[in-house]
């Protein structure tokens, strides 16, 4: 055949192709995996807003090792240094303006953050929201977390956050670091997890945290206790118990926004707000000093997103002011005394060799009717508790 004849069918000889495999890369990843990171290797990476050693610091977190949840703790106590602080009453300036070069000398991170809860029912817009005021945000400076709330996330579907499809903007965005809600969970288990991730977070310099909750029920009292600040997305047109919010929710709010007030919904959406505005003024004004909101938005137009934040400044501002900022994050840490408590005695009852062997023995007794439930708890937790004598 002529050699310059050109066939799709014949090969051509082609251009030496690079090796795929990176050998650098690889012999760096083994030596990686031969050296396990120490906790100063993690809190430098965290202090350095390296978000790989964050989420690699945030997975020990939601591990249930005891190894990994021994070595969590000790990077937990190291980064609560580094974020634990006292507000000075200047601070409030250095807040609005992240940019700003006044530092706290007290501190190492450049702001005190805000912890912004965030909840109302699937489909209320939840996610196109935070992508909304997140851009908005990142574009001012600031850096953001997003976290989720949803001990039911291994049953439920699509609402998910860490979802491909929510948040796609943010998902990219350098100054946005979004963290699904951990691995379905007892609430309890999950609120400390959650916890202890706003804490990495903020030691890695993120001062905006946004905490969602999928959930429609127990799950926004948990989040109520470790924000700063409560906000409540609803719709219009829709009773309370259409949309599944308890009263004691929107008690909890600091603001409620009507979403999607676009279109046609306009109308409504402002009506909506005269009514949750008229409802919010029947409580007793809260020790805070500040008075909940109710206004509309639309996370798709952006339209109220600017609104939103100013509010959230002016909650801060206000309540840094009446000193209940401060008492609340006290209040909050006092709460995590108690939830410490709790899993870790949880935990270690369940880890013991002893104790789980039993409990196996303990389940088939009450099956077989031979002994109650209660009694067999007390047996358990006697015996337990008098091993450690
Ligand atoms: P989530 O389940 O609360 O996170 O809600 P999503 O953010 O996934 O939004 C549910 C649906 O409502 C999506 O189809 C969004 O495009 C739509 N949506 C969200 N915000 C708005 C809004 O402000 N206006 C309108 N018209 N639609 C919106």
């Amino acid at each position: 055949m002529d050699k310059n004849h050109k066939s799709a069918l014949s090969v051509m000889e082609g251009v030496e192709q690079p090796d795929q495999i990176n050998a650098e890369l690889v012999k760096k990843l083994k030596s990686k995996r031969a050296k396990p990171l120490m906790v100063k290797d993690y809190v430098d990476g965290v202090k350095q807003g390296n978000r790989t050693i964050l989420s690699k610091a945030i997975t020990l977190i939601e591990s249930a090792l005891p190894k990994d949840q021994e070595l969590a703790q000790l990077i937990i106590t190291e980064c609560l240094r580094i974020t634990n602080y006292e507000f000075t009453p200047g601070q409030y300036e250095e807040i609005r303006n992240p940019k700003s070069e006044i530092r706290n000398p007290k501190s190492e991170i450049r702001n005190p953050s805000i912890r912004i809860g965030i909840t109302g029912v699937p489909g209320v817009g939840k996610s196109t929201f935070i992508e909304a005021i997140g851009k908005y945000l990142t574009a001012l400076g600031h850096k953001l977390a997003v976290l989720a709330i949803d001990p039911s996330s291994s049953r439920s579907k699509g609402s998910i956050l860490g979802d491909k499809t929510r948040m796609e903007e943010l998902a990219v965005d350098p100054n946005a670091f979004i963290r699904p809600s951990p691995a379905a969970g007892s609430l309890g288990g999950v609120a400390r997890k959650t916890r202890e991730t706003i804490i990495l977070c903020e030691a890695a310099g993120f001062d905006v945290i946004f905490i969602e909750t999928v959930g429609v029920g127990q799950s926004e009292t948990t989040v109520h206790s470790m924000v700063d600040f409560f906000l409540l997305l609803m719709l219009a047109g829709a009773g309370d118990e259409l949309q599944g919010i308890k009263r004691g929710i929107i008690e909890m709010a600091d603001a409620i926004f009507i979403n999607k007030a676009d279109g046609e919904n306009l109308t409504k959406a402002k009506a909506a707000r005269i009514e949750y505005a008229n409802a919010l003024h029947l409580y007793p004004p809260p020790e805070s000093g500040w008075t909940p909101v109710a206004d509309i938005c639309s996370a798709k137009s952006k339209m109220g997103i600017e609104k939103v934040w100013e509010t959230i400044l002016e909650h801060r501002k206000i309540t840094q002011k009446t000193g209940y900022f401060q008492l609340q994050r006290q209040l909050q840490n006092r709460q995590v005394l108690y939830e410490s408590i709790e899993s870790e005695l949880r935990r270690k009852f369940f880890a013991n060799p002893k104790i789980s062997a039993q409990i196996s023995e303990a389940e088939e007794e009450i099956t077989l009717g031979r002994i109650n439930p209660y009694q067999a708890a007390q047996k358990l937790l006697d015996e337990y508790f008098g091993m450690l004598l």
